[in-house]
This record gives structure tokens, C-alpha cells and sequence, in this order.
């Protein structure tokens, strides 16, 4: 059985991952700080799989610790490397924040992954590398552009980290995946999406209004140059998503990847306005939601969404849920964690 390790295995999209790859037949560790998840995510994972992950609570941004970490586990195939802050608001007012973290733990973990065995990297990418993009839908090769929030300069930065430590080291592989908008959580509804606080995604707001937690949804902008006035985002069910990791770590552990440094849009090829988010929600869940139109989000961007033509046919990786099964389902975890029937 191949020893996976996750980094950022019990948050949100790691957590997905983690059962996609023991449903795959792999052996999964789990490295987390629990910054932003909880530990009880293992026992959503039991649940689902029947197997409760190894698991090592360690600060990735401290090297010692990370090596001794490492150092305990033997015989390790890859890394799928997931563990970073993700709040673009917060990286904009505490960016050391958020280069110290993201960028000091990659650094560790490439570092410790020269002097070992293990070759096979997955970083956690985003379409916010494209920004605005003149040309829709962006492919692999759109330009990347300077990043709106020390978040996003993150990813570029982490991007190019990894590019350049490939090329010096003999026998290191990775695959950047660029995510679009995973939403939606995992059928049985025992892991799903557990934003602390006040939710700054869509969905996570949408659901939370529905179940009375929040009063109202807000809409950001309806003067957009779309058709229907609001933004358009690539919105892909999360296992969808965790199953993209799967492909592309088979990838490099049966070296079928072109070169040492591969990169991919992973999305559904599709462009949903929030309005249509909000309409389909409640057309699946039969819920009216109360929502107002307000102004746009500074450092949102109008538009975007993937061509997934590279992914589907390199990655083999295709989407198979709708808008309206990743709604549903992120519905179903919520009423779940909260009790309601
Ligand atoms: N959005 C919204 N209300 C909210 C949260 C988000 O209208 O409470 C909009 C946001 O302006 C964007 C889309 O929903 O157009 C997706 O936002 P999200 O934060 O989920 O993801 P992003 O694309 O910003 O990473």
C-alpha cells in the first residue's frame, strides 16, 4: 500500500482528499496544525472509510519540526501538500502572516524532500494566479498576473518555489493543481466545509443563512458586465476536486507525467453568476433564501472559469457532479452539524 502524507489533511479540501485516497487504496498521514480545523474531522473520515488516518499536529512553518516529523515515517511515496491560510481579507492586513506560513512550510517540506527517498509532490494552487483574465475560459498557458492579496502572491510565489527546486533537484516531481471554486461536501455529510467565524466564501454563507445562523445573504455587485449583473465563478463539487489529486498523484507514482513540473486548471469548465448559485440553491433545496444586493467586494474579480481540456485529457480527470449536487450536499452537511431536520 503507498504511504501518502497530507498536509492539511483534516481542513477542507485535505479532509476530501484523504478519503478519495483511502477509497483509492492508499495509506494516508495526516500533518496538521489544527489552526483551522478540527481534530474530530479523523472521525468524520473512519466513518466514511472505516479507516482513522495516522496523524501528527505540527507547525510545517518550523523546519526542525518538520524534518523530526518526516524523519518518523518510513517509506513515504508522496506528498500532497494542501496545509496553508486561505483568508484573502486577512493576508491583506496581515501579510507576514501568511508569507511566513505558506512560504516557510513549502520550503521545509521541499527541503526535507530533497534528502529523502520520496520524489512526488501535489501543491494546492488557485485560479486567482490568472487574476482578470482578458481571454475566458483561461487555459494552463493565460498569463499569470500580480496578485491582488499577499494570499494570492503566495500561490505565484509558491509556484515558482517549486518550478525552480525541480530544475536544481535530480529526481523531485510535482504537480501544482490551480483550483477553481470547490464547494459542496461529501454525501454521507460526516466532513464538509467549517469556516470559524463568519464565513467569506458563498456557499458557506448561503448554507448558514438557510439554516438561520446568519440573517441575510449579501450580494456582492449586480453592475458587473455579465448577464445577469453578478460574478461569474468555475464553482466544482470538492470531491470532484479531492479525485483530481488522485489522478495527478498516480501520475507522477507511475511516471506518466511529461516533465518534472506539471501544472493544471482543475474546474468544471462552466461559469455560474452568484444569482444563478443562489437560484439553483434554492431550487434543490426548496429553501427561499433572503438576500439583498449590496456593493461589490473590493478585490473581487468579474469573471472566470476554466478550460479543462488540458486536465481532462493529461489528468484523465473529469467532472461528474452539477451545480445543483455540490449545493445540495454542502445543504445536507450543514443541516447535519447543526441538528436540524
Ligand atoms: N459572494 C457574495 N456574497 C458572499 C460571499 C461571496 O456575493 O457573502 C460572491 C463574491 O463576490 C464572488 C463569488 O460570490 O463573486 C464567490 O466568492 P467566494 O468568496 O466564494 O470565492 P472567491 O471567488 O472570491 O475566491
Amino acid at each position: 500500500m503507498k504511504k501518502i502524507i497530507v498536509t492539511g489533511g483534516t481542513g477542507y479540501i485535505g479532509s476530501h482528499t484523504c478519503v478519495e485516497l483511502i477509497n483509492s487504496g492508499f495509506e494516508v498521514i495526516i500533518i496538521d496544525d489544527l489552526s483551522n480545523s478540527t481534530i474530530e474531522v479523523l472521525d468524520g473520515i473512519k466513518k466514511i472509510t472505516g479507516i482513522k488516518p495516522e496523524f501528527y499536529k505540527i507547525d510545517l512553518a518550523n523546519a526542525k519540526e518538520t524534518l523530526r516529523c518526516f524523519d518518523t515515517i518510513n517509506n513515504i511515496s508522496g506528498v500532497i501538500h494542501f496545509a496553508a491560510y486561505k483568508a484573502v481579507g486577512e493576508s491583506v492586513s496581515l501579510p507576514l502572516k501568511y508569507y511566513k506560513n505558506n512560504l516557510n512550510s513549502l520550503i521545509n517540506i521541499l527541503e526535507t524532500m530533497q534528502g529523502k527517498s520520496f520524489k512526488n509532490l501535489i501543491f494546492s494552487s488557485s485560479c486567482t494566479v490568472y487574476g482578470q483574465a482578458e481571454k475566458l475560459p483561461v487555459t494552463e498557458q493565460s498569463p499569470i498576473i500580480k496578485a491582488d492579496s499577499p494570499y494570492g502572491n503566495t500561490k505565484q510565489i509558491s509556484e515558482e518555489i517549486i518550478y525552480d527546486t525541480i530544475n536544481s533537484t535530480e529526481n523531485l516531481k510535482a504537480i501544482s493543481l490551480r483550483y477553481f471554486n470547490p464547494i459542496g461536501a461529501h454525501e454521507s455529510a460526516e466532513i464538509g466545509e467549517l469556516p470559524i467565524g463568519e464565513p467569506n466564501n458563498l456557499v458557506p454563507y448561503i448554507t448558514q443563512t438557510a439554516a438561520g445562523i446568519r440573517k441575510q445573504l449579501r450580494i456582492f455587485g449586480n453592475d458587473y458586465n455579465t448577464p445577469d449583473g453578478t460574478a461569474i465563478r468555475d464553482y466544482i463539487h470538492v470531491t470532484d476536486l479531492a479525485k483530481a489529486h488522485i489522478s495527478a498523484l498516480s501520475r507522477l507514482v507511475n511516471n506518466e507525467n511529461k516533465t518534472n513540473y506539471e501544472v493544471f486548471n482543475i474546474g468544471t469548465g462552466k461559469g455560474d453568476s452568484v444569482l444563478e448559485v443562489v437560484n439553483t440553491f434554492e431550487k434543490v433545496t426548496g429553501i427561499k433564501l433572503n438576500y439583498k444586493i449590496v456593493n461589490r467586494r473590493p478585490g473581487d474579480i468579474e469573471q472566470i472559469w476554466a478550460d479543462t481540456s488540458y486536465s481532462e485529457k493529461n489528468l484523465r480527470s473529469k467532472t461528474e457532479k452539477s451545480l445543483g449536487d455540490a449545493l445540495l450536499s454542502a445543504w445536507n452537511w450543514e443541516k447535519k452539524y447543526r441538528n436540524i431536520t
